[in-house]
């Protein structure tokens, strides 16, 4: 039978019942953090911490001043955990000491620095649907980035999610028990649901919330009008963290509101197979090589999340990229001023993260010095962005506010090297505060007479090893060793006797003592007020802090492409409305900067809607097909970043949408590739495609048997060049040499193939895209390379010209051209019999 409970049980229970399933309560006793039952058998492996037991109940605790490190752990390991302290001084407590919760911290919403990853947003996303729209809210709390986003169609909001990856998804117990819809969103991944009520998604709850929080009279000064479902999102979140989390939002200031529309959308797959950027989970190996990696030249924190940011959504609209472009000229132009100005940047720290942290109370006077530092580094900054003329960069000056007032505040309050604690004094600068210094002269004076008095002691003692110490639980004290105690004096008192040595007190002693730890407690008292207030009016000015946070991340990424466009040798594309590509020697971005790699061999690209297509790439394996039409989307991607380009010259049409395909063999290393998969991504694809998106296709049919395959990658090709609502740029690379006798029937679709040479016994690569289509696939001369003995070479080749053979019918028609509920396309152009 259990024992009987303890009030504090009683307590810990009720307070337990408070919180969802899932959260792990830390329980405040004395100077632990204790966890109980379930809780503790839960975190004990997490936290790698000893699981014990009293009264048959399992228990484990953690030091109280180590939680941020446990509580890293447990956030890290996807759990949710609730911190209960006691909220009042147990020393004057009746009964019970009275606990809360006084935050509850998730995945989605932690703010720890060593948990938080600098160049990444860490986003809780809420979902909501009302009728057919469905709406998706992120927040970031870790800077106060807050968006929404509406859509119809599932797998737009789905990519939102995959692209963002936020860590943590809040969404009504209703929705997510449709399994539909959560098959649609779960990834199976990183992300933690949280299921909600359903009443704090409803509408009015959710303006409700939403107008207290902004203290506006409607929503639509964020451009909220006609949104639905991205409301409800949207006040879901703010309730879940300000009132299930007990979280501080304050320094959520502004909700944007993106249209899909305005970017150039990029699914999954593509962000996947064009290694845009690191992978989430990139295991323990080191990441692929990636896009962001090679463009990433940012200086601040801000401004690598925000580069990841405009890769993962580029834009679609032309001016604001020519003013991206235009802004990226101007800083190339002029290498030694963009120098200077990246150095000032380099001075700037974690804008963002410091204001939020600051704003919840968890900062400390290091968090204040660095922002301050931080601000004191804008003027100089301003002041070398004046001399560069370019609409965004003038934009950018004039967003950001030095805030010279409260700069100087810091600089005069804070001390240079203040601790990590905050109650245990050294914080405030001497000469800021007149009652402090007095207290401090106070505290120093009574050390300046204990110095005197050891001295005075030794004098009248004779005894020379005499020494006043000091130690947390007597206080001051006199210390004498075994040999001398024959010349201590009547007036000592012995306070605790040790193994060589014995520890005495006077009342004199005691006296002074007092005086010296009064002041000390007093002066730390006073930093801690006078750092709060400092704090606060820090704090006041969040909304302008965040602002110049956003600008100056928007110099840094600007600056950041400048700067890899004068190393890398990119040149700025020029952007029109055509539905032309023109790439000229344009380069693969990554292949390019692999060390050891061959010298990378430049290729043209011309895309557009009349005869060019569809390109049809063929060639040997390892030719260099995959490399090459990757770059070309790539350089497409680039360019509407506001990036220059790999490439000598360059003419890019606008783009809406930009979709790659791999064929499934390629992708297995994914491990979720199937033929299934490769279909329904093409699928999705014939779909959506407009005659503005351009379609990068990598051996599509390969996942199946070869004649499956070359028939459908047939289908395919003829559906993008000849339905009217697609007719997408496309290029498409393939092993099936079959498929250049599409050019015959389809005027858009032209051959190119990767040249090689054969010299003798061998093949040489030589990476040059030509037009026209291979003459032979070269599979049996790399089969020869390979050493299949010369009878087997010899047989593959008979087979081979028989097959060729039948590939024409009677009629010149390519044998897989032929329909039965078909004519031909163009009877003109064909020999009739
Ligand atoms: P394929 O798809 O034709 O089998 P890949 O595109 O995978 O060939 O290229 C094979 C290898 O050739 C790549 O690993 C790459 O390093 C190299 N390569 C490709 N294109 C070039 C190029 N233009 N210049 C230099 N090396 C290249
Ligand atoms: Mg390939």
């Amino acid at each position: 039978m259990a024992a009987k409970e303890t009030p504090m049980m009683r307590q810990y229970r009720h307070i337990k019942k408070e919180l969802s399933e899932d959260t792990i309560l830390f329980f405040r006793l004395g100077d632990f953090y204790e966890m109980f039952y379930e809780d503790a058998q839960r975190a004990a492996p997490i936290l790698d911490i000893a699981l014990t037991k009293r009264n048959q109940v399992p228990m484990c605790g953690i030091p109280f001043h180590q939680l941020d490190s446990y509580l890293a752990k447990m956030i890290r390991a996807g759990r949710k955990v609730a911190i209960c302290d006691q909220v009042e001084d147990p020393a004057t407590a009746k009964g019970i000491v009275r606990r809360e919760v006084t935050r509850v911290v998730t995945p989605g919403t932690v703010l720890e620095e060593h948990v938080l990853d600098a160049n990444r947003n860490n986003y809780l996303a809420a979902l909501a649907q009302d009728r057919d729209i469905l709406g998706v809210a992120l927040l970031d709390l870790s800077t106060g980035e807050f968006w929404v986003e509406e859509s119809p169609d599932p797998d737009a909001l789905r990519d939102v999610l995959i692209r963002l990856a936020p860590s943590e998804c809040i969404l009504s117990e209703t929705f997510a028990e449709n399994p539909q819809m959560l098959a649609n969103f779960d990834r199976g991944g990183d992300m933690v649901f949280s299921p909600q009520e359903d009443w704090i998604f409803h509408r009015d709850v959710a303006v409700d919330h939403l107008t207290r929080h902004f203290d506006v009279a409607s929503l639509d000064g964020f451009g909220c009008d006609g949104c639905s479902a991205g409301i409800d999102a949207a006040g879901g979140i703010l309730h879940y963290v300000g009132e299930s989390l007990r979280r501080h939002t304050g320094h959520v200031r502004t909700l944007r509101v993106r249209q899909p529309s305005g970017y150039l959308l990029l699914d999954e797959t593509t962000v996947a197979n064009l290694d845009l950027v690191p992978p989430v989970q990139s295991g323990g190996d080191r990441p692929k090589p990636n896009l962001l990696q090679v463009l990433d030249a940012t200086r601040t924190p801000m401004g690598g999340r925000l580069l990841r940011h405009w890769l993962l959504r580029p834009l679609r609209d032309l001016p604001a990229l020519q003013r991206r472009h235009a802004a990226v000229d101007v800083l190339v132009k002029r290498r030694e001023a963009l120098h200077d100005l990246r150095e000032e940047l380099s001075g700037i720290r974690d804008m963002e993260r410091l204001i939020a942290r600051l704003g919840t109370g968890s900062a400390n006077a290091r968090d204040l010095r660095a922002l301050g530092v931080s601000l004191a580094a804008l003027p100089p900054l301003c002041e070398r962005l004046e001399s560069f003329d370019a609409a965004n960069l003038r934009d950018c000056r004039e967003g950001i506010d030095g805030l010279p007032d409260l700069t100087r505040r810091i600089e005069e309050a804070i001390d240079d090297e203040p601790p990590a604690t905050v109650r245990e004094g050294g914080l405030i600068r001497s000469g800021f505060h007149v009652e402090l210094d007095e207290l401090r002269e106070a505290a120093t004076a009574g050390r300046q007479w204990l110095a005197s008095f050891q001295s005075a002691e030794q004098e009248r003692t004779g005894i020379k090893s005499l020494k006043v110490r000091f130690n947390k639980v007597f206080g001051y004290y006199i210390e004498v060793t075994q040999s001398n105690l024959n010349l201590v004096p009547d007036d000592y008192l012995r306070k605790q006797t040790l193994t060589n040595a014995e520890r005495f007190i006077t009342p004199e002693l005691k006296e002074m003592e007092n005086k010296i730890l009064g002041a000390q407690d007093r002066a730390r008292d006073l930093e801690y007020v006078i750092f709060q207030e400092v704090r606060a009016e820090v704090t006041m000015e969040t909304g302008r802090i965040q602002e110049s946070a956003a600008a100056v991340a928007e110099v840094d990424v600007l600056a950041a492409l400048a700067d890899r466009a004068l190393g890398l040798r990119y040149v700025r594309p020029e952007m029109d409305e055509s539905a032309v590509l023109d790439i000229r020697e344009g380069r693969h971005p990554v292949v390019e900067q692999i060390p050891d790699a061959d010298a990378f061999v430049p290729n043209d690209a011309h895309l557009d809607t009349l005869e060019n297509q569809l390109l049809i790439l063929t060639g040997p394996n390892m030719a260099g097909k995959s490399t090459y039409i990757r770059q070309v989307a790539l350089i497409v991607i680039m360019a509407h970043v506001g990036s220059f380009v790999p490439a000598a010259q360059a003419r890019i049409g606008r783009v809406d949408r930009v979709f790659t395909r791999v064929g499934a063999s390629d992708d297995l290393a994914r491990g979720r590739s199937t033929f299934m998969v490769e279909m329904q991504e093409t699928a999705n694809i014939l779909h959506n495609a407009t005659p503005r998106s351009l379609v990068v296709l990598d051996e599509i049919g390969r996942g199946t048997s070869t004649f499956d395959g070359i028939s459908i990658a047939w289908a395919v090709a003829e559906y993008l060049h000849n339905h009217t609502p697609v007719k997408a740029k496309t290029l498409f690379a393939t092993h099936y040499h079959e498929l250049t006798d599409l050019t015959v029937t389809l005027p858009g679709a032209k051959n190119y193939s990767v040249l090689v040479r054969e010299s003798g016994e061998r093949i040489v690569f030589l990476r040059k895209i030509a037009e026209g289509a291979a003459d032979k696939s070269y599979g049996i001369q790399v089969a020869r390379l390979a050493g299949l003995p010369e009878g087997v070479v010899d047989r593959a080749r008979e087979i081979l010209t028989n097959l060729e053979e039948g590939e024409f019918q009677e009629d010149r028609q390519p044998t897989l051209a032929k329909s039965p509920r078909r004519e031909p396309i163009d009877e003109n152009q064909l020999p009739l019999f």
